[in-house]
């Protein structure tokens, strides 16, 4: 018989466990009873569209049972089997689904030094099938699968390798067989060969597994008609309640046990920020146990993320990630849903038509949405830990399928305040507007910091408008899909008109502006069209010259539309703004009638000063820098 060797990634991991301190290895049994209970799950899932496959749920079970004389601690299921090809890729290479929140896991804590740390993770999430060898010096597992004639064997010591044989066993299933480690001092294995212990482990870990686990158990009692005699038989019982969390009393579960199901059951390390655990009896009956993470996982903002809940009838999973049950702004959302009211036997495609989990997913939403209300106004700062793994994903929800969401989510965002300096909602913005406030006044930069120095930030400043800071490129279009909020206009403060000044001050610029009409008309020619016009304004209160836009596309469009790697360019309808104030537009004005030369070189260099400020690139930096020495060596 062949010694085989473990790939890489396994090996790793396996000498992980050999060599744990994890303090907690009682998990290990934990981990083969859930794989028990998936490989009885596959095998009645099977059936349901198999005919040749003949099972009765009745019949499932899982078997635990103890040899204490030759330290063997054995777990049986009927479940799917392994062919002898399942139990080399299966056991021979570490399960995808495990090691890659494993190796996220392990990613996350190698910054911190603390070996401890480290390991701890081994608890948090469901690291499987190896977790046996915490506890076992040898690991047998002997399989026949639904798919083979034949029965394997598969053994282990550890990193050194496992070899398969073919073995004798007739019922289609699997047994493991840990051959249980010697005690050492630090270490006593021997109590996982005590009757009384893998019970309680049993019901601290597994009991809402939907599959009895089974033991059998000594009973010693009196003899009949004796005082002193005792007798003793053997009883096989069932350990667990088998009523699955989600379907028990929410009173009787702890915060604990919600979080080690969501770890095991979503392989994610870090507990959820919220669990929603419902119970509805109506038209449609169900129960849901959903999470939303406390983060979004590596993959969640890409193209691979798939959405969904899982779909159970009577306890019996049905469909895995059923999408139908979430919106897509909700897609972050974890968890599943049990009606007894749908049917064992439907096809995918039929359940995904089906009126009652439409009805169910309405729910749901409404859930969901009333959950996430409920935390923005009692613990303002979990929400804004959720706001910033997903806000993102209710921005998209906003301007997707025509703005038709809007309504439902338009209270769910928040953005940076300038007066309150910290994120607020829409609706707090709308409550604190002045009095003659008529506008929701935003300005969109790359950051805070940026967008509090721009000059039109300045004027709207000065009247004490609240302005709220658009940093994410995706709000704009937000801001544009949602176009007002509780009848409110929303008005970018780099946009042309803003109508802020009074009517004297209105006719000063005015005055101003047509008097030197043919000087701006020459500017923009120097400027080779690149804007629509250029003007004097009291807009500005320090800053010498800005940008601002009319039109539909905004300069932050601009900068975010041509960032993005397709041909599709725009460019938004610009003017350049001077401050009428500064002493920069009695310069121009001099400069216009004397020395044309100059007057040109100034132009360029104050519209190449607001497209930085604007954060715009230059298209001719260098002739511009020149020109900035020119006029300083003057
Ligand atoms: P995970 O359960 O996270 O996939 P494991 O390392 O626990 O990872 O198990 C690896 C794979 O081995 C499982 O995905 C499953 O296909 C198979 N397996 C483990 N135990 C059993 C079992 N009792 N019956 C059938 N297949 C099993």
């Amino acid at each position: 018989m062949k010694k085989k060797q473990f790939k890489a990634e396994s090996k790793k991991l396996l000498d992980m466990m050999i060599h744990s301190i994890y303090s907690n290895k009682e998990i290990f049994l934990r981990e083969l009873i859930s794989n028990a209970s998936d490989a009885i799950d596959k095998l009645y899932y099977r059936s349901l569209t198999d005919k040749k496959i003949k099972v009765e749920r009745d019949d499932f079970k899982i078997t635990v049972s103890i040899d204490k004389e030759n330290r063997l601690l054995m777990i049986e299921d009927n479940g799917c089997g392994m062919t002898e090809s399942e139990l080399e890729t299966n056991l021979g290479t570490i399960a995808e689904s495990g090691s890659l929140a494993f190796k996220e896991a392990e990613k996350s804590s190698s910054k911190k030094t603390n070996n401890q740390e480290e390991v701890d993770i081994i608890g948090q999430f469901g690291v499987g099938f190896y977790s046996a060898f915490m506890v076992s010096d040898e690991v047998a597992v002997e399989s026949k699968s639904v798919d083979s004639e034949k029965a394997y064997r598969w053994t282990s010591t550890g990193v050194d390798g496992y070899s398969i044989e073919e073995c004798n066993r007739t019922e289609i299933g699997t047994k493991i067989i840990l051959k249980i480690k010697e005690d050492v001092e630090e270490e006593n294995y021997s109590e996982f060969l005590e009757n009384y212990r893998i019970q309680s482990i049993i019901r601290k870990y597994s009991d809402y597994i939907h599959y009895p686990i089974q033991m059998d158990v000594e009973h010693r009692h009196l003899k009949e008609g004796s005082k002193d005699e005792y007798e003793t038989h053997i009883e096989t019982e069932t350990m667990n309640s088998m009523i699955p969390l989600w379907k028990k009393n929410k009173s009787e579960i702890k915060e604990e046990e919600y979080n080690q199901f969501y770890h095991e059951k979503y392989m994610d390390y870090e507990d959820p920020l919220q669990v929603i655990h419902t119970s509805v009896e109506g038209q449609v009956s169900y129960n849901a146990l959903l999470y939303i993470p406390s983060h979004a996982s590596y993959d969640y903002y890409s193209k691979e993320y798939e959405k969904g809940l899982n779909l159970y009838t009577s306890g019996v999973m049905i469909m895995e990630k059923c999408g139908e049950l979430l919106p897509d702004y909700f897609s972050f959302v974890k968890g599943l849903v049990d009606s007894n009211d749908l049917s064992l036997n439907v096809s995918r495609e039929m359940l995904q038509q089906d009126r009652r989990v439409a009805l169910i997913a309405k729910n749901i939403e409404k859930k969901i949405k009333s959950e996430l209300e409920s935390m923005l106004e009692e613990d303002r700062e979990k929400y804004e830990k959720f706001f910033s793994a997903f806000g993102m994903q209710l921005k998209f929800g906003i301007y997707n399928n025509f703005g038709m969401d809007k309504e439902k989510l338009q209270d769910l965002i928040l953005f940076h305040s300038s007066t309150e300096n910290k994120l607020v909602t829409l609706k707090e913005y709308v409550s604190r507007m002045k009095e003659g406030q008529d506008k929701i006044y935003y300005a969109c930069g790359e950051t805070i910091q940026k967008i509090d120095l721009l000059p039109q930030v300045e004027q709207v400043k000065e009247k004490e408008y609240e302005i709220l800071y658009l940093t994410d490129y995706v709000d704009e279009f937000v801001i544009q899909a949602l176009m007002s909020y509780d009848g409110k206009e929303f008005m970018n403060v780099s946009k042309g008109e803003l109508n802020l000044e009074t009517e004297e001050e209105k006719e000063e610029v005015k005055k101003e502006n047509e008097e030197n009409k043919k000087m701006f008309e020459d500017m923009q020619k120097v400027l080779s069209q690149e804007i629509e016009t250029v003007r004097f304004t009291n807009r500005l209160k320090n800053h010498p010259v800005c940008l601002t836009s009319s039109g539909n596309i905004s300069l932050e469009m601009e900068k975010v539309i041509n960032a993005m790697p397709t041909d599709e360019k725009i460019k938004a309808q610009a003017s350049m703004e001077i401050n009428v104030h500064h002493p920069i537009a009695e310069k121009l004005k001099k400069l216009y009638k004397k020395d044309k030369t100059s007057f040109e070189n100034y132009t360029k260099v104050l519209y190449a000063q607001a497209r930085l400020i604007e954060g715009l690139a230059i298209e001719n930096p260098t002739e511009i820098s020149n020109l900035i020495c020119d006029i300083l060596s003057k």
